[in-house]
């Protein structure tokens, strides 16, 4: 699915995010995937959190774009505040976060798994 991942790093644009509840240590929810394309309303390529965690090592780039300013916002690791994994989260806060953009639409891949993070 993501053979980019072979070729020289790029940019890409996140979309839209997959969600799930994790229960520990209290509920909360992380962004579990992520889907990339040139359009808002279109994720062209669905990322599980693990891919898109190797792609930001391997010098790839991700960001959300606030189409209202046209500002590309980049998209870094961190770590989650409540449980301390890895997660991804947009580097400015501001009315444009990651973590209120549209659910993708596509049905769960089997294989995203936050163990492996
Ligand atoms: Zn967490």
């Amino acid at each position: 699915m993501n053979e980019e991942l072979d070729q020289t790093p790029s940019t890409w644009r996140i979309v839209c995010v997959k969600r799930r509840i994790f229960p520990q240590p209290r509920s909360h929810i992380h962004i579990v995937g992520v889907g990339t394309g040139e359009s808002a309303t279109w994720a062209d390529l669905r990322w599980t959190l693990a891919q898109a965690l190797a792609a930001l090592k391997a010098g790839h780039t991700f960001y959300i774009l606030d189409e209202e300013h046209g500002q590309p916002i980049q998209v870094v690791k961190t770590e989650c505040r409540v449980c301390d994994k890895m997660i991804l989260s947009a580097i400015k806060t501001g009315n444009m976060q990651l973590e209120n953009m549209r659910e993708c639409v596509y049905q769960p891949d089997p294989e995203v798994s936050f163990s492996d993070s």
